[in-house]
């Protein structure tokens, strides 16, 4: 596949893991909303502790398979289901959502990532494809993306073609102007490749390509790698 950095018109970023650690923000994300229903659900939280509680996400799974495309709908409803059970309302559930909500978006950005978001929306259009549900606006980094693409029932994850599609009909670009920047082999790498978009692979986890994979056109492990990578032909 061809790997051109001179025919890209826009770059479309995956969110979580590629501009900042996913896992310790959902972690601290669940913490805190613990601690809320602990303060204003206290029924819920005598019965279960915060890891009982986190299996009920799996159970709800297992009923509603298809809630795995849209993350918020599908804390809602593990949410609104416990919540239920112990004669709580849909506000405090809504509420309870809320505080996970805004701790989510408590995000701390890899090094280097305001400058290059800046420095690349000066000569690109720049877009987010998340199967996650940050709020840009929340971490405070909206204005660098002109288009956000996130993950529902109606918008299916990646890599199914679908916010792909709807991110270059809104750039109005063929998929080669397109390069697609993410750390998921299989979602962003895979998924941008299928439609014939470049795809720029970050690796700052340092593991190992799926061999049954084709590779990304372009692979880098640091923030600062992409900045040259992408800054310094012109
Ligand atoms: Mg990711």
């Amino acid at each position: 596949m061809i790997a051109d950095l001179r025919q890209i018109k826009a770059i479309s970023f995956d969110l979580d893991d590629t501009l900042w650690d996913c896992a310790s923000v959902i972690r601290h994300a669940e913490r805190t909303c613990y601690e809320w229903l602990v303060e204003h659900a206290p029924r819920v939280t005598e019965s279960f502790d915060a890891a009982a509680l986190l299996r009920r996400r799996a159970q709800v799974l297992e009923v509603q398979p298809e809630l795995v495309g849209d993350v918020t709908k599908l804390r809602k409803t593990m949410l609104e289901q416990t919540l239920a059970e112990f004669d709580y309302g849909s506000d405090v559930a809504e509420a309870a959502f809320n505080a996970f909500y805004v701790a989510r978006s408590q995000v701390q950005l890899y090094e280097g990532c305001i400058g290059l978001l800046e420095a690349l929306s000066q000569q690109y259009s720049v877009a987010a494809i998340t199967n996650g549900n940050a709020d840009l606006s929340l971490i405070g980094i909206d204005h660098l993306f002109q288009s956000v693409h996130m993950a529902d029932l109606d918008n299916p994850a990646k890599p199914h073609r679908f916010m792909f599609d709807r991110c270059l009909e809104e750039f109005d670009l063929p998929p080669s102007a397109l390069l697609h920047i993410g750390d998921n082999p299989q979602t962003d790498v895979a998924g941008a490749q299928a439609l014939g978009i470049q795809a720029l692979w970050f690796n700052s986890q340092k593991i190992v390509w799926p061999e049954a994979l084709p590779r990304a056109q372009f692979e880098v492990e640091s923030l600062s790698e992409m900045h040259e990578l992408l800054l310094s032909t012109e």
